[in-house]
């Protein structure tokens, strides 16, 4: 690697991850779109159903350019920034004032600081590319997991493969690590939902969330596991009972786990040792 400050791979990676954020954005709105009108074309099969032709796919995600989702006028170069767009548009399209939602800058604001974090933490190193990856895939599970309530297939096992093969080099944790890590993030999510679903009747949580965690598995061993489903109900519960508190959110209404996941998951990736070890400290197991 050439001879840069710290400082100036971490200004790099916060621009790169801002303009990975609004790719994720993209994802984040039309992968399901996409996923659930292919979904009805493969049903219309199953059923023996003739396909309908009317409705064409909704636009993919690398070829369609970006436009306003309300007067369908193709954005600018200079709308299309990252954050700063946003901001200096004052959140409203230039071409029809509609209101554009506040999520994608906050998806890119995410994305930038939290690549930053990752590049401060490993330096300009092969971890921290690996890092990257693992946090804009994590972003994009957990937005689409926000708006759907679903947990897309298309990262989570990608992110599941690249966990385990990273452990090949080794990288962060030996192939066995990740193995069990995989398995036992699986099971473990896979009995409480069972059991939840015996002693209730209700679904507490989707496949896509055992799959999520089989992926941290992967990438962090079978160790980090139980801090991580720890501090996402810990959060999710917090966040939780602050929406019900401000009628923000019906009891019944499902509220998806995944994002709590995701956040609980990329905290473990970073501090997780860390945080291990102020708690042994704390309560005084070591
Ligand atoms: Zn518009």
């Amino acid at each position: 690697m050439p001879e840069l400050p710290l400082w100036a791979w971490i200004a790099t990676a916060a621009v790169l991850g801002l303009l990975v954020g609004s790719f994720l954005n993209v994802v984040i709105l039309r992968l399901p779109e996409r996923m659930t009108a292919m979904w009805r074309q493969e049903a219309r099969d199953v059923l023996e159903l003739e396909a309908e032709d009317a409705t064409p796919l909704p636009p993919g995600i690398v070829r369609e350019p970006s436009h306003c989702p309300h007067c369908k006028h193709r954005l600018s170069a200079l709308d299309n920034i990252p954050l700063f767009g946003w901001l200096f548009l004052g959140g409203r399209c230039r071409y029809c004032r509609a209101a554009i939602s506040i999520q994608y800058p906050l998806v890119e604001l995410l994305s930038g600081v939290l690549s930053a974090l990752v590049v401060w933490k490993f330096g300009p190193t092969w971890p921290a590319l690996a890092g990257l990856a693992f946090t804009w895939m994590l972003i994009a599970l957990a937005g689409i997991d926000f708006r759907t309530q679903y947990l897309p297939d298309q990262i989570n096992y990608p992110l599941l493969w690249l966990g385990l093969l990273l452990s090949v080099l080794p990288m962060f944790v030996n192939p066995v690590a990740a193995i069990v890590g995989a398995a036992v993030g699986y099971l473990s999510l896979w009995s409480v939902y069972w059991l939840f679903k015996l002693a209730t009747g209700k679904e507490g949580m989707g496949y896509g969330d055992f799959k999520l965690l089989a992926a941290l598995g992967a990438w962090m061993g079978p160790g980090k596991l139980l801090p991580i489903v720890l501090l996402s109900s810990l959060v999710g519960a917090l966040i939780g009972g602050a929406l019900i508190a401000l009628r923000k959110h019906q009891r019944e209404l499902p509220m998806p786990f995944g994002p709590f996941i995701a956040m609980a998951g990329w905290i473990c990736f970073m501090a997780g040792d860390w945080l291990l070890d102020t708690y042994a400290r704390l309560t005084g197991l070591r």
